[in-house]
């Protein structure tokens, strides 16, 4: 690497007055950049720096917006601290223009394809799960109990099936099981059972006497007798429930080891877009490159969705053009303003977000974090809106509204029907799903090379000009349809690293 190259700095928009440092181990002080600044003091990768004199109240521009404003005077080639950057007001919610931009969508992509599991109902799976639904927290244990058993004992004997997973959470009992916000969690877990990696065989266990009547759980594809009670009194203790579930669970074993891959287009890929564990980079590498990949899935006919509410409030107005209807981009707002009031009712608002790990990672606060987020979304038109725990309804880019919590964001992504996620990281997280692989990408070099074999895909390489936004977009639109064609394994799949199912429960506890 030349010395020019080394110290480039990167300024995303020709408007911004901050710049961001590439270098693994940051700048130190007194060193030129290209353009002729000195460096005032060191400053860490992936943090800023001032590219011109800024004054106190002058805003502070990144990737073309106003991210905030400085607190003091902060000179060329000084370190943009966060202590330096006064928060933004939020979008005003009541001031969007409803009017959509009509885009017009370029050339379908066509000819790309992945082997999948077609079911009944057309969706198609990525893999072959055996998923056991659950209506109470009570019965983990045993859901957990049959799942291990069914894995050393009856796996063996249905080659086509991939796993026995049990899809345990901590809702169904103890809560204001009317209460308006209570249909979240619970269409929540209905939905996950739909998802089309478990191929409609979905058995549920419960316990009895729960708030949470498992009847609730089962849709067209499973009836009443796949449900099944611990408290039924055929059962005299505990060897006889075991015995009982896996009964249950091998009949619909029988029925997906019927299920066999055929070839699929790449329309049928329904992907959930999440970023964890960010940095500055996850905005310049990984982020565009999974929305050039989004656009890749859109073009081809494919459902992708994209989600974190406190992540997209402070791009709402930048969004909302995007939408194909004034419909469409009112959902948006909505979507927004009952989050602005969830937040306030718990007396938080989004400043909670970012973490310590972002503002480490460089991103001061959750406009610039935002503006980095909704990159992944790629610039294709946005056709829906759904819920926390809805079903995705329509082909092309989707709006999920979740928290951007990972956990509770890949679940409600994972009831929404994602056969494939695409997770993004700059400080590093081994985030993981049972149910649905997660391609791990990483934004930045020094983290993809320390984790070696924790991150799918190294995105870093976009920082250093070695590879293109595009080359990296289509590399994971490759992965995406070898991934899902089980011929790739994720790390997170090959380590077994996998997280809990969490629930978002806006309602009330008893
Ligand atoms: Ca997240």
């Amino acid at each position: 690497m030349s010395e020019i190259e080394k110290h480039t700095i990167i300024q995303i928009n020709k408007a911004d007055n901050v710049g961001i440092v590439a270098e693994s181990n940051g700048l130190r002080e007194g060193t030129m950049l290209k353009n002729g600044i000195v460096l005032k003091q060191d400053i860490p990768m992936g943090h800023k720096v001032a590219l011109a004199d800024i004054m106190p109240d002058d805003p502070v521009i990144k990737y073309g917006v106003i991210i905030g404003y400085a607190k003091i005077s902060i000179t060329k080639g000084e370190w943009v601290e966060t202590s330096k950057i006064m928060l933004p007001s939020p979008p005003d919610l009541d001031s969007i223009s409803l009017h959509s931009a009509k885009k017009h969508d370029s050339d379908p992509l066509e000819g790309y394809t992945f082997e999948g599991y077609r079911n009944r109902d057309g969706s198609v799976g990525t893999r072959n799960v055996l998923g056991i639904s659950t209506s109470v927290q009570c019965v983990s244990g045993l859901a957990e109990h049959v799942a291990r058993k069914i894995k050393h004992e009856l796996l063996p004997k249905y080659p086509n099936v991939d796993d026995a997973v049990a899809l345990n959470h901590t809702y169904g009992c103890g809560v204001a099981i009317n209460a308006p916000a209570a249909i979240v969690p619970i269409r929540t877990i209905k939905n996950i059972a739909q998802n089309p990696n478990f191929g409609g065989e979905v058995l549920v266990i419960g316990l009895g006497c729960e708030k949470l009547r498992p009847e609730r759980l089962v849709s067209d594809s499973n009836g009443e007798s796949d449900i099944f009670y611990m408290q039924d009194e055929r059962f005299q203790g505990f060897q006889e429930m075991v015995d009982g579930a896996m009964e249950l669970a091998e009949a619909h074993l029988k029925k997906l080891n019927e299920r066999k891959r055929e070839t699929c287009p790449a329309s049928e890929l329904v992907v959930g877009m999440q970023c964890g564990g960010s940095d500055a980079f996850s905005g310049i590498t990984a982020n565009p490159a999974a929305g050039y990949a989004a656009d890749l899935i859109v073009k081809a006919g494919g459902s992708v969705m994209f989600s974190e509410v406190t992540e997209v409030r402070d791009a709402v107005h930048l969004l909302v053009p995007r939408t194909n209807d004034p419909e469409v981009g009112k959902a948006l707002i909505d979507s927004m303003k009952w989050y602005d009031e969830y937040l306030q009712q718990g007396q938080a608002d989004r400043s909670a977000n970012p973490t310590p790990g972002n503002v480490g990672g460089g991103l001061s606060n959750v406009v610039e974090k935002a503006m980095g987020s909704i990159a992944k979304s790629g610039t294709s038109t946005i056709v829906d809106v759904i819920g926390p725990g809805e079903r995705i309804r329509k082909k092309g880019l989707t709006f999920a509204a979740t928290p951007a919590s990972d956990f509770i964001c890949g679940t409600l992504q994972l009831a929404a029907g994602m056969n494939m996620h695409v997770f993004i990281t700059g400080r590093g997280t081994p985030y993981g799903l049972s149910m649905v692989p997660v391609i791990k990408v990483g934004s930045n070099s020094k983290l993809s090379n320390r984790w070696y074999d924790l991150i799918d895909l190294d995105a870093g390489p976009i920082a250093t000009g070695k590879k293109s936004i595009e080359e990296v977009g289509w590399e994971l639109f490759h992965m995406m349809l070898d991934v899902a064609s089980g011929k790739t394994q994720v790390a997170s799949d090959r380590l077994g690293l996998h997280n809990d199912l969490v629930l978002f429960n806006p309602g009330p506890i008893t």
